[in-house]
């Protein structure tokens, strides 16, 4: 690994920082401090000063603020050259963008231009134990295995999904330095049109499950449609998000927004309960970093139990029904 900070490139929503862009400081700082390097936010935007503060406020040692009209919006060839000058200048060993939209077109860019290596869509980001390189993990076959990735050019890039990392909390006492940088841009640098910004509906559901403590999540086990409401039954009486497996939002026993997995909702709350889920590496990748995992299954050889933390191993439909009526009566 070369010399050199660690560098975000944050994204912000116009006046704040976006969560994975938080979410992949607080993984920065962490290498940055047991690599003995500074972690660099670089901000760009136009009129940016509250995101550059609150990237400071959020751990970064040094925030590299680039201000100007022509970068109101995201477009290629504008933001690449941006940072193509920028990392010339002050030559970054890592760079870290979240793995949106936006993010991976721009990351393509970045490598391809500045022949630096990527690794796509990480899942975590480690030291080997000498501390010399950088382990990129990330999913292949269908999510049904973690490959450890190596990048072999001096410098490297990652694109990181959203909540593969814990967002840090923002400390106004922080002591950070912004460096202002001009965009040295031209009318000429732009070549696209930025004409509007349609906000996709986020399902309330879906956003409920992602940000939710407590979900009750049900599986085939359940074997048809006309039994689902024993899950929503049990979640109602804890106040419990409800979510499932794939084969049954296929089935349409429930809405498809509530399926958990690797082509799901991610979710990490502080309580999973699955009931009657065999526990398909697909449906664990999207649930396994949940604080505390209760399986419900009546195959004691089932795989879910190799996550769980609790395993009970029972029929459902005798097991389920009985925790409701007792939860409800307490
Ligand atoms: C590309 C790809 C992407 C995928 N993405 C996802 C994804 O995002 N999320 C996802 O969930 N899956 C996903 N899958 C599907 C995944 O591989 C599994 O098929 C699926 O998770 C299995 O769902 P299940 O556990 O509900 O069903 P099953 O595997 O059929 O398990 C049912 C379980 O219920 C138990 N059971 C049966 N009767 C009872 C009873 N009376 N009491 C208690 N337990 C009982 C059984 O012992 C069994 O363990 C994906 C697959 C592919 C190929």
């Amino acid at each position: 690994m070369k010399n050199g900070n660690i560098w975000v490139i944050a994204e912000s929503n116009g006046d704040n920082l976006t969560n994975i862009t938080t979410e992949i400081m607080s993984k920065a700082k962490e290498l940055s401090v047991a690599l003995e390097k500074e972690l660099v936010v670089v901000t760009i935007g136009y009129e940016n000063d509250s995101v550059a503060k609150e990237a400071g406020e959020y751990g970064a040692n040094k925030v590299i603020q680039v201000n100007d009209k022509l970068l109101k919006h995201y477009t290629t060839l504008p933001f690449t050259k941006v940072v193509s000058n920028l990392i010339e200048k002050y030559d970054p060993a890592l760079i870290m963008i979240p793995a949106t939209t936006n993010g991976r077109d721009f990351a393509g860019r970045i490598c391809a231009k500045n022949g630096t290596g990527l690794v796509a869509d990480c899942h975590d980001i480690k030291l080997t134990d000498d501390k010399s390189d950088i382990k990129f993990i990330r999913p292949t076959f269908d999510g049904r295995l973690l490959s450890d990735v190596r990048i072999s050019s001096d410098r490297m890039i990652a694109t990181v999904g959203k909540g593969a990392f814990v967002r840090k909390i923002r400390e106004k006492d922080n002591k950070y330095e912004i460096i202002k940088e001009d965009s040295n841009l031209t009318e000429k640098d732009v070549k696209t049109t930025f004409l509007d910004f349609k906000e996709s509906d986020v399902d309330p559901v879906l956003q409920s499950l992602l940000n939710s403590k407590v979900i009750v999540s049900g599986g085939l086990g359940l074997e048809d449609a006309k039994n689902w409401h024993l899950v929503e039954e049990l979640a109602d009486a804890i106040g419990a998000d409800v979510g499932a497996s794939k084969p049954v939002v296929d089935l349409g026993w429930c809405k498809k927004e509530i399926q958990v997995g690797v082509t799901g909702a991610i979710v990490k709350p502080d309580v999973y309960i699955a009931i009657g889920i065999s526990g398909a590496i697909q449906h664990i990748n999207g649930m396994k970093d949940s604080a505390v995992i209760i399986a419900i299954n009546n195959d004691p050889d089932a795989p879910i139990f190799k996550t769980a933390h609790y395993g009970i191993v029972a029929d459902l439909f005798e097991f389920i029904p009985a925790l409701t009526k007792k939860i409800k009566s307490l």
